[in-house]
């Protein structure tokens, strides 16, 4: 890589922790709509700080109502867009870190954001920084786009885009290297039924909050006494699963303990509702609850609802449970299925919805795949410049997480985290390697240099 824009980028180290730290401060969860500030207030604080630090760094800055800014580098008029994002998900349980205290241990950031995708957007900023302050000449412009709505429903990129022309070309640096360049399909629903009046009855449940994350917690308060919480406790002990169960005044409340994690993710993780309801199920809570434990309980590859299926390019679909609620007297959820490229989502809906005899189903979303050819300039390049850096041999790969990648018409999702990284987005304790995140910035840096650069 240049030489300028490799001293540059080394020299950059503590501003860019500094910088980190102060963005993983501010927690930008997606809050109560405000005056200018569509995803609450917060979010809105991280989105004036990130256009303040950027044009500080002396690059060109747009605002886009709250929504999302740009920050670009260069006049030419054909662009590379790189696209990250300023909101987080809610914290969650099982932290042990102050989930906004941006702490450093061992040369790890911990924190909600810092690795998705607070961290590697800054490090793709320092890297244009680095474009910029050694003079390079661009034939391409380089142009950021921060959002401030991707975990939730894509309202920036919707608003980004009806009052501005996004460019064509572009990488996401919001999932790992060495380049994604095939995201599944993805297919939500949401699920309704009224409580069965027979058997067990459950007093109280509400689980999860996001339908993108592996709930790691449930609790339910079940009508009973002594007897039935010992009932619950054995449950845990003859599957091997953390449960427990507590005698209160109001009855039992019992709780399961899974693993959290990214819903596209399920590879060793558990997910807590679904241990409930099959825990439900057994203790003898009838109707929608009991549908549930079967269709769904504790697998994560749609098999009960008759939706598994796999290809080569994408791998097998994945299917999360990430909300059940109970409320006025109605068992309300949610399924977050990522799917092969080539599947019917028309067919996996309709296989779903006849696995769940007395629900009503509603689509909340429905995202065909998105594939960009692996000859293609683009992922040439980008696999150029992190074979380069690395010193690895590395091939375009597929993800069921869902990136901006998919909001340009040819974009790719490339990075921050590396394939031996631990997956931590969306879960307690997610951190960034310090280092590694220098690593990422230099990566992007000699990518932008092969895309952009005369
Ligand atoms: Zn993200």
């Amino acid at each position: 890589m240049n030489q300028k824009v490799s001293g540059l980028l080394e020299s950059y180290r503590e501003e860019y922790v500094r910088l980190l730290q102060e963005w993983v401060r501010i927690p930008s969860v997606k809050g109560e709509k405000a005056d200018g500030a569509p995803f609450g207030r917060e979010v809105r604080r991280m989105l004036d700080r990130a256009m303040a630090d950027a044009e500080k760094m002396g690059f060109a800055v747009r605002g886009f109502d709250g929504y999302a800014c740009d920050i670009t580098l260069g006049d030419a008029e054909e662009k590379i867009a790189v696209l990250g994002h300023l909101d987080v998900v809610p914290v969650g349980d099982g932290w042990t870190y102050p989930p906004f205290g941006a702490e450093i241990a061992e040369g790890k950031m911990f924190g909600r954001g810092t690795s998705d995708d607070k961290g590697p957007s800054l490090a793709a900023l320092f890297a244009m920084k680095a474009i910029r302050e050694a003079g390079i000449p661009l034939k391409r412009s380089i142009r950021m786009i921060l959002g401030c709505d991707e975990e939730s429903g894509w309202e920036d990129m919707a608003y980004y885009t009806a009052h501005t022309q996004i460019p064509k070309i572009g990488f996401s640096p919001d999932a790992s290297f060495p380049v994604i360049n095939t995201e599944k399909a993805m297919l939500h629903l949401r699920f309704r039924a009224p409580a069965a009046k027979s058997g067990l009855q459950v007093i109280s449940m509400a689980t999860g909050d996001r339908l993108n994350v592996i709930p790691g917690e449930s609790r339910a308060l079940v009508e009973g006494g002594a007897e039935l919480a010992e009932k619950a406790a054995e449950w845990g002990k003859a599957h091997n699963l953390p449960v427990e169960a507590r005698v209160t005044d109001k009855g039992v409340e019992i709780t399961t303990i899974g693993i959290t994690g990214h819903s596209a993710h399920p590879e060793g993780r558990r997910n807590a509702i679904g241990m409930m309801v099959c825990l439900l199920s057994a203790l003898g809570v009838e109707g929608p609850v009991r549908t549930l434990a079967e269709a769904v309980g504790m697998t994560s590859d749609g098999s009960g609802l008759g939706c598994a299926c796999r290809d080569d390019v994408s791998g097998a679909l994945t299917c999360n449970m990430g909300i059940l609620h109970l409320e006025d007297g109605y068992w309300m959820g949610t399924l977050d299925m990522r799917c092969p490229v080539n599947a019917d989502l028309k067919a996996l809906r309709d296989s779903a919805c006849m696995h769940l005899p007395g629900f009503e189903v509603e689509t909340l979303e429905m995202k065909v795949a998105h594939h960009v050819p692996a000859e293609s300039e683009l992922v040439s390049q980008l696999l150029a410049a992190y074979s380069e850096e690395t010193g690895e041999e590395a091939s375009a790969v597929s993800t069921g997480g869902g990136t901006y990648a998919k909001v340009l018409e040819e974009g790719v999702a490339f990075g921050a985290s590396f394939p031996d990284d631990e997956d931590v987005a969306h879960q307690a304790n997610e951190f960034v390697d310090l280092d590694r995140m220098m690593k990422a910035a230099r990566i992007y840096a000699n990518a932008l240099l092969r895309l952009a650069a005369e």
